[in-house]
């Protein structure tokens, strides 16, 4: 049974959803603000995330993630539209706990819609830090761009004291805005620092410096706009990518298992049978698990699984052949992709059938 504020939450959403068409449907958001034709022209999809969240003070910890539309979050700072002519597309309003592969294929298919077109200069995505890494590097596969392509997100509500999405939106502008930002694959623009899809980690539950490039570092800086670039990504991406995802409505399920102390394997054999096409082992050190993990990795291997291993720990390649016989097991090592990465990888290589020995090559070359 429902309690008064279950009801009175679902009232407030229903009025949200309301006010959201009807600000879809009005011209100020969906349109251009008035062209300067000397400015670039940035298109910004918002997901949802803390940086649309909001709370009753400004100090309190607890908050709803996606309460706040485009249009108000480009408003919070007019200088923006310094910086570009700013057109905004609401995509869905979620905390990114919720995003799913419907919502990430819906946003790769609008942003290479976006980018086909000369009257676009760079896009914008705005989005929960959560499942950040995981947009961030499926869109880094299989949208086939040069034009920036800049993910943003804050770890404050914009209610809070010291809100950091205000900024951070100003940079992502700014970086998307920018030639020289092209060619660089996916973007996370967060806390003046420019990350690669490929190496971003989030490390941090709370702290607005939260986003870290361990083993390859930046691909730049934004502070107040005023970008500098260090390095372009080392793999692949964009129209160097093989993947694409045109047509696709649904990818492969694939799921994460964790390991530890006494791990017990049938969990693996259970998403085996749960339909699974691959699993990706969160292992100890070097991609590790205990020898009833192995077993039933090799066993999930033989009935056609794909099985990789990655790490639960924080940095480091996970490598082949180290402490883990892979070629006997049928097994493939994720190099330095985390689980949850090395989970967007595989789901995205299994659209197609593959041998174990490609599989293998996609991890050192994504
Ligand atoms: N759960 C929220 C989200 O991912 C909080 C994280 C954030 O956006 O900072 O949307």
């Amino acid at each position: 049974m429902k309690t008064n504020t279950q009801i009175h939450k679902g009232i407030v959403r229903l009025i949200l959803a309301g006010l959201m068409t009807l600000i879809l449907a009005s011209p100020s958001l969906a349109q251009t603000t008035s062209q300067n034709k000397q400015l670039p022209n940035v298109v910004i999809l918002a997901t949802g995330g803390t940086i649309a969240g909001a709370a009753a003070s400004g100090t309190q910890a607890g908050y709803t993630s996606g309460q706040v539309t485009i249009d108000a979050m480009v408003n919070a700072v007019p200088d923006i539209k310094k910086l570009a002519n700013i057109k905004g597309e609401q995509i869905s309003n979620v905390g990114s706990q919720d995003m799913s592969f419907a919502i990430m294929l819906q946003l790769a298919k609008r942003i290479a819609e976006l980018a086909a077109g000369k009257d676009v200069d760079g896009i914008v995505i705005t989005h929960g830090t959560d499942t950040m890494e995981e947009t961030a590097y499926f869109l880094n596969l299989v949208v086939k761009t040069d034009k920036p392509v800049v993910l943003v997100g804050s770890m404050r509500p914009s209610t809070a004291v010291s809100a950091d999405g205000p900024l951070n939106l100003y940079n992502a502008v700014a970086v998307a805005a920018d030639p020289k930002a092209k060619g660089h694959g996916v973007l996370l623009v967060m806390n003046d620092w420019i990350h690669s899809a490929q190496t971003l980690v989030k490390v941090s539950t709370t702290a607005v410096q939260t986003f870290m490039s361990p083993l390859r570092g930046l691909i730049g800086t934004s502070a107040y706009g005023v970008n500098e670039y260090y390095r372009y990504p080392h793999n692949k991406f964009g129209s160097q990518s093989e993947f694409s995802v045109d047509g696709v409505t649904t990818l492969p399920r694939v799921d994460i298992i964790y390991a530890d102390v006494d791990m017990p394997a049938d969990l693996i054999d259970a998403s085996v049978e749960h339909g699974a096409k691959g699993i990706v082992i969160a292992g100890v050190g070097n991609g590790n698990m205990n020898k009833a993990g192995l077993d039933a990795c090799a066993r999930a291997s033989k009935k056609g699984v794909v099985v990789v291993r990655s790490t639960r720990v924080a940095t480091g390649n996970v490598g082949r052949n180290v402490e883990v016989d892979d070629d006997k097991l049928g097994l493939v090592a994720s190099y330095d992709l985390n689980p949850q990465k090395a989970r967007i990888l595989l789901s995205v290589a299994l659209l197609k059938p593959r041998k174990l020995d490609e599989i293998q090559k996609l991890y050192y070359e994504y």
